[in-house]
């Protein structure tokens, strides 16, 4: 019996084993065939697809490559991860993960979570906020029911003294998500939110100029999302060249005499030596704005920001709806799918 299973087993890994191997080389011929933009199309377009979602998650070796990414399934384990960050003088973001629901009854168990954590940050202590999604609340199912959602959220957040960040999500949803922050923000009071603008999107110049004619909280990001060439620049080069200069507009002095105050998400060293250069050319003090940085990635300069004296915020993404979320992180760097791969043939 115990013979029979172990040469089961045996053969079901090498049956995965040459599965990876056959799909590992396809993709490589693939990519030395229509480049790495096509990767990235492809990984982004299969972090939408149920089918792709139910076959990683379902295999334990996916969860030890995402596990660098994603601080753990459960609030216990993100509370420890944003302690021991605050412990190396980082501030924190949490993310309860999670997007694009399908039903009411999901948006309310998302937001009844959020509701959670946010009582869980006030009585640990840590030095956190959140972020959320306006899908993972419903957007796209009924407008009335994500701001409901999100109201409650800012109403918690508020009494508890903290604040919530809506996440800025594919170019469908920004015109609705920057209405429902100015209905939140200014029709109803709440100065506990914010919101986040993507250099991607030819857009955003005018939204960063209004944002700041509003005395905005926002960060900056380069955007996580395919988007079409009508609507983003289409090279990497071009959404650089946008965010250093929408960057340099929601620093400038006279934004931060309106009271913006400016997050500016990247990994991206370029990003980072023009914002430093900027703020040191107009003597701005080095808390007048933060770097964040997801957690997992770059740790190195995570440490040596703080070390040279500008504050840091780790975006700590955790939950069990990790899929999508991990599959935009291996879009953004095609050599952690080859760890990902690898990690096949080691399971
Ligand atoms: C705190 C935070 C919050 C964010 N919130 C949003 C949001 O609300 N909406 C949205 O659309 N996007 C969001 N993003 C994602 C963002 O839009 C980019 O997709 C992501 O940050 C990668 O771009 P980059 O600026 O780091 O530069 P890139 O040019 O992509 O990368 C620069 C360098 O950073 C390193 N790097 C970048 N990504 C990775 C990775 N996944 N793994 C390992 N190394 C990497 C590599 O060394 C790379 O060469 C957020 C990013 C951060 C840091």
């Amino acid at each position: 019996m115990e013979k029979t299973k172990a040469s089961t087993s045996a053969r079901a890994q090498t049956l995965s084993a040459v599965v990876t191997l056959a799909v590992t080389a396809g993709v490589g011929y693939l990519v030395y065939r229509n480049g790495e933009t096509w990767l990235r199309s492809s990984l982004l377009y299969l972090s939408r697809m149920k089918l792709a979602r139910r076959m990683v998650t379902r295999f334990p070796p996916a969860w030890a490559v995402a596990s660098r990414f994603v601080a753990g399934e459960s609030v216990d384990e993100a509370i420890a991860a944003a302690r021991q960050l605050n412990a190396k003088g980082m501030l924190v973001t949490l993310d309860y993960l999670g997007e694009s629901i399908t039903a009411a009854t999901e948006a309310s168990a998302a937001r009844d979570q959020i509701l959670y954590l946010l009582q869980r940050i006030h009585a640990s202590g840590v030095d956190a906020y959140v972020s959320v999604k306006l899908s993972q609340l419903g957007l796209t199912i009924d407008e009335n029911l994500a701001i409901g959602n999100l109201r409650a959220l800012l109403t918690e957040a508020k009494a508890l003294g903290l604040r919530v960040r809506i996440d800025m999500e594919e170019s469908a949803l920004v015109d609705r998500t920057l209405d429902i922050y100015r209905r939140l923000r200014f029709g109803e009071g709440f100065e506990n939110v914010g919101v986040v603008i993507q250099s991607s999107l030819y857009r955003s110049e005018a939204d960063v100029r209004k944002l700041v004619e509003e005395g905005a909280w926002v960060r900056l990001v380069k955007g996580a999302y395919k988007e079409p060439p009508d609507l983003a620049y289409p090279q990497k080069a071009g959404v650089d060249a946008a965010f250093v200069r929408l960057a340099e507009l929601l620093l400038a002095p006279e934004a931060g005499a309106r009271g913006v105050y400016l997050a500016v998400a990247t990994h991206d060293d370029a990003m980072i030596a023009a914002v430093q250069r900027y703020a040191a050319a107009h003597n701005l003090a080095r808390d007048a704005f933060e770097f964040q940085m997801l957690y997992g990635i770059r740790r190195e300069w995570q440490e040596q920001l703080v070390a040279q004296g500008y504050r840091v915020r780790i975006y700590v993404p955790y939950g069990t709806a990790w899929y999508p979320y991990f599959m935009r992180r291996l879009a953004e760097r095609p050599a952690n799918l080859w760890f990902f791969v690898s990690n096949f043939f080691r399971a």
